[in-house]
């Protein structure tokens, strides 16, 4: 479009591909939109999902988030966000856009999978505590689980505002997987 006085056929080329692009795009919207409701239905109809888990994004626990719901008989039964922080992602009010996906993806789940229960896990040596709050937490276990308990119970008192049927665990995982629960 720059280039009106310029070469009409490789213009027009230009246009022509790129609306055959957009062609292709188009019939792969089609394509999902069939697709998600098959998608959508099968674990409803099985009612094996009534989890909802939210952890942080580290690479060093995602193995042992996966072992631990698997040793809950939870494996490929829970639908699962990811925010660097857990609890703080989803309560940081520098990226309030977080919660605000936070609790719209709580919302999906329970429309599309009728979740039950809110899992939050924290974990220790978290970086988000680090970047967000300046607080290195590692070397006072004590008080790590202290911050950590903060923010938990705060999730858990907006998530049971939002939604009283809502059960809500709250879950600590330490860098070797070990699962403490939150005695509050
Ligand atoms: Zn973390």
């Amino acid at each position: 479009m720059e280039h009106s006085t310029g070469h009409h056929h490789g213009c027009c080329q230009g246009e022509h591909s790129s609306r055959r692009g957009f062609l292709k795009l188009a019939t792969l919207g089609a394509g999902v939109t069939l697709m998600a409701p098959m998608m959508v239905s099968r674990p409803a109809q099985a009612g094996g999902v009534d989890t909802l888990l939210l952890t942080c994004m580290d690479y060093r626990l995602m193995a042992r988030v996966a072992e631990y719901m698997e040793g809950r008989s939870l494996k490929e039964k829970y639908d699962h966000i990811v925010l660097a922080g857990a609890s703080l992602g989803a309560l940081n009010d520098k990226k309030p856009a977080w919660g605000e996906a936070f609790w719209d993806e709580v919302e999906i789940a329970r429309d599309l999978h009728h979740v039950k229960r809110l899992i939050v896990m924290d974990h220790r040596d978290c970086g988000a505590y680090k970047a967000f709050l300046n607080l290195d937490l590692a070397a006072d276990p004590r008080r790590e689980s202290d911050v950590h308990g903060q923010y938990l119970t705060k999730l858990r008192t907006i998530a049971k505002q939002r939604h009283p049927d809502l059960e809500v665990e709250l879950l600590i995982m330490d860098l070797d997987g070990k699962v403490e629960t939150l005695a509050v």
